[in-house]
Order: structure tokens, then sequence, then C-alpha cells
């Protein structure tokens, strides 16, 4: 059974053209898809409708079996703890440290009192001491993120969506503020955790020759209709 199935997925904004029209496809736990496209092609989209941040208009989207458009508050939650978020621009606490925002995704999947407060357990704060140091950043853990680079920010960014224990993260656009070095480090960090913690990966991206590079398999968008899924060497065969 797959991860996650999506299933003649339809979103409309307004009465213009739909965002999406129609999409289906379904990923495999673990595996690493990016998704290619211009601008405007339905890729942010996609992404909201999956782990219910938007409605769709029409279509089913499962994960783990279970219909992500029927669940109640309470499984929506349970669900989205499961789901890890990574943004183009980070979405961190610029004013909070490292250690607080890492934590405080954690408050986003079990949204104690507690963590609302900034009462961490011990555990909490030893989990996300570890996390923040597989990403090389633990001489910032209580450095406050407006004064990181943007590719620590988004290396904090993973470091949240994985206290979570995700199965899956979706990252829309998490390159596309960083610069080339940056971009890469990020690219391979993304590529360990899937590989080593059998987390699987939708990855919006606008440079195909990266979403070549890293992932397993491509799924191409235009006008909100997939057209293209295939290994990477299907998208370039000269190459
Ligand atoms: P991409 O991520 O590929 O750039 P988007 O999913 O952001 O594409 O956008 C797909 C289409 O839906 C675009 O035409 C965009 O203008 C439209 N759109 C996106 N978000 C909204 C919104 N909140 N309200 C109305 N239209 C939207
Ligand atoms: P992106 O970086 O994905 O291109 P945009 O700058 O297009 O993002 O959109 C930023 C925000 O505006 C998003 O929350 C998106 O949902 C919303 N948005 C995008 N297109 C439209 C639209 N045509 N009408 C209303 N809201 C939109």
């Amino acid at each position: 059974r797959p991860l996650l199935e999506v299933s003649q997925l339809v979103k409309r904004y307004d009465a213009g053209k739909p965002a999406l029209d129609g999409i289906s496809f379904s990923i495999r736990k673990g595996e690493f898809v990016s998704v290619i496209g211009p601008s405007g092609a339905g890729k942010s989209t996609l992404l909201r409708c999956i782990n219910r941040m938007i409605e769709a208009t029409s279509g089913e989207v499962s994960f783990e079996g279970a219909s992500v458009g029927l669940l109640d508050r309470k499984s929506l939650k349970r669900l989205r703890s499961k789901i890890g978020m990574i943004f183009q621009h980070y979405n961190l606490v610029e004013r909070l440290t490292v250690i607080e925002n890492v934590l405080h995704g954690r408050l986003g999947a079990k949204s104690t009192l507690a963590g609302a407060a900034g009462h961490y357990s011990r555990e909490e704060k030893r989990q996300a001491t570890e996390v923040i140091a597989t990403l090389g950043l633990s001489d910032h853990l209580y450095q406050r993120c407006d004064r990181l680079s943007g590719g620590q920010k988004q290396r904090v960014g993973i470091a949240r969506a994985l206290l979570q224990d995700p199965r899956m993260i979706l990252c829309d656009e998490p390159i596309a503020s960083l610069d080339p070095n940056a971009s890469r480090n990020i690219m391979e960090q993304l590529k360990r955790f899937s590989q080593e913690m059998d987390i699987a990966l939708i990855v919006n991206l606008h440079q195909v020759n990266v979403a070549c590079k890293y992932s397993d398999r491509i799924l191409g968008v235009n006008a909100g209709r997939l057209v293209f899924d295939g290994r990477p060497e299907e998208l370039t065969p000269e190459k």
C-alpha cells in the first residue's frame, strides 16, 4: 500500500481555470519525489491540499490508507504530526532561538499548554538538541534565528520538521532563496534523512537539474495537470 495516494485532485480558488485540474499519483515510503513546473503551475497548491492547509474542491488524498478529507480535527492534527513542512521563507519565529524554534514545531504537533508557555521537558530538550546537532547547528543552539544565514535558517526548518518524527516532509521551494552552496547543502541533508529515516519527500523545485540530481522520481506539473511522472533519466535521456 502506498504511503500517499492522490486521486483526481481538483482545486478551484475562483471561477477561473482550476489551480489543480485532476492530478493523480501515489508515493511510497521513503521515496524522494520532486515536483517541477513553471510558476503558477499549481505546485504549492498541491502541497497545501495534501495536508489540508487548504481544502480540495474534489478528488481524494489518502495518507497511510486514511482519507485526509474525511478526518475530524483531532485526526487531522495527528496526520499533520506525521507530515512535516519546509518553506521557502523558512517560517521561523525570527526573534526566538534555534532550539526554541525547533521545540516550537513539536508544540505544533502536540499543542501542550506547557509548551505554549515555553516550558519543555528535559527529554524534549534533549531530543531537540540532538536533532540540531545532526544538522551541524550545535554552535547556534541559543542564537536568535534573525542572526542566522538563509542556509542555517533552512536547516532549523529541517530540524523542526524532523523533531516531529514525520513519515513524509512536504518542501515548498526549499532552496529558492538560497545561494548554490547552501542549496546543495540543504538538498544533501534532505536526501540523507530520506534515506536514513525512510522519510518520503515531496519537494517543489524550479531547478530541473537539481531535481534530477537528488530525486528518485520527478512529477512535472503544468497548468494544474500532471504532464510527467518518471525517473530523472527519462526526463533527460541525452544525459
Ligand atoms: P506554483 O506553486 O506552481 O507557483 P500555485 O499553486 O502557487 O503555483 O498557484 C497555482 C494557481 O493558483 C496560480 O494561478 C495562482 O495564481 C492561483 N492561486 C494560488 N493561491 C491562490 C489563492 N489563495 N487564491 C486564488 N488563487 C490562487
Ligand atoms: P509563490 O511563491 O508560491 O509564487 P505567491 O507570491 O504567488 O507565492 O503567493 C503568495 C500568497 O498569495 C500565497 O499564500 C498564495 O496562496 C496567494 N496567492 C497566489 N496567487 C493568488 C491569487 N491569484 N489570488 C489570491 N491569492 C493568491
